[in-house]
């Protein structure tokens, strides 16, 4: 068995993107409530169009400093060097998402900064929705170049376009198995990314926590159908609390290190 196999979970959930301090705050009650350690953060988001939400901005930074204080550890996507600057006291994942895996550039930038820091933040690569496994691990190895550890850097599976699902995307566990048995990187499933459906989003997520990968991340908003970005993957408070007081307990017993030992996650 791969020792990698079942060492630990962890659960990043939060929203596409934050909108204001009152989304923010519920989202980071309902984290601490159920003892979710890692809360998605994100103030820049990367869009198809120009016309659409970007994100707060650096007029999120204080609401990144609100979740600091809630003792949230935060995932935070960045698209340049210099949103890096802005927000990487807050940070303890740094987000890649697919559309800038390959922005080699950044990859090299980041990866200097990263690594002037004793205690830099761990990395979480998305894989592109286009690209092999040999590209994500080319752009991996970008910042393991400049010195970053393997095991501080996560394989993001968030899915591969494709043209059979009425989604046009598929979330490939097989290939992530692929990554955990054959590669030193953590693993981390997407599944809101992986199916852009609500409907499918929990039954993925439970597949991916039943194959023990490292983590999961889930999209999850108060209100939904408000939801500035990615509405209809968005999964609600209420239906995230019915399936963790439901799936967590009874499929994952003793795995989920979670809610028992929080010592056993990432460590920094
Ligand atoms: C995201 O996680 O918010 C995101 C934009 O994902 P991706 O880069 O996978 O599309
Ligand atoms: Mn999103």
């Amino acid at each position: 068995m791969n020792p990698k196999r079942g060492e630990f979970l962890q659960i990043i959930a939060g929203p596409c993107a934050l909108e204001d301090f009152n989304q923010a705050k519920e989202v980071a009650d309902f984290c601490v409530k159920n003892n979710i350690k890692y809360m998605r953060a994100q103030v820049f988001k990367p869009r198809t169009r120009p016309q659409s939400f970007q994100g707060l901005g650096t007029k999120g930074i204080p609401i990144l400093q609100y979740l600091k204080s809630r003792s949230l550890k935060l995932v935070c996507e960045v698209c340049s060097i210099d949103q890096y600057y802005l927000i990487s006291d807050y940070a303890d994942i740094i987000q890649i998402g697919a559309r800038n895996m390959q922005n080699f550039e950044l990859l090299k930038s980041l990866g200097d900064a990263i690594a002037s820091k004793t205690m830099g933040p761990k990395i979480l690569l998305k894989r592109g929705f286009g690209n092999t496994i040999d590209e994500w691990l080319g752009a991996a190895s970008y910042f393991e170049a400049r010195g970053i550890s393997s095991k501080k850097i996560y394989y993001c599976e968030r899915g591969t376009r494709n043209f059979a699902s009425p989604s046009g995307v598929t979330l490939d566990l097989a290939l992530a198995e692929y990554v955990r048995q054959e590669t030193p990187y953590p693993v981390i499933i997407d599944p809101s990314h992986g199916t852009k459906d609500s409907r499918y989003v929990l039954p993925l997520t439970r597949a991916a926590m039943a194959m023990d990968f490292e983590g999961v991340m889930i999209e999850i908003h108060p209100r939904p159908k408000e939801s500035v970005s990615d509405a209809h993957q968005a999964v609600s408070l209420e239906d995230f609390q019915v399936f963790i007081n439901e799936v967590i307990p009874t499929h994952l017993k003793d795995k989920v290190v979670l809610f028992k030992d929080q010592s056993h996650g990432p460590s920094h």
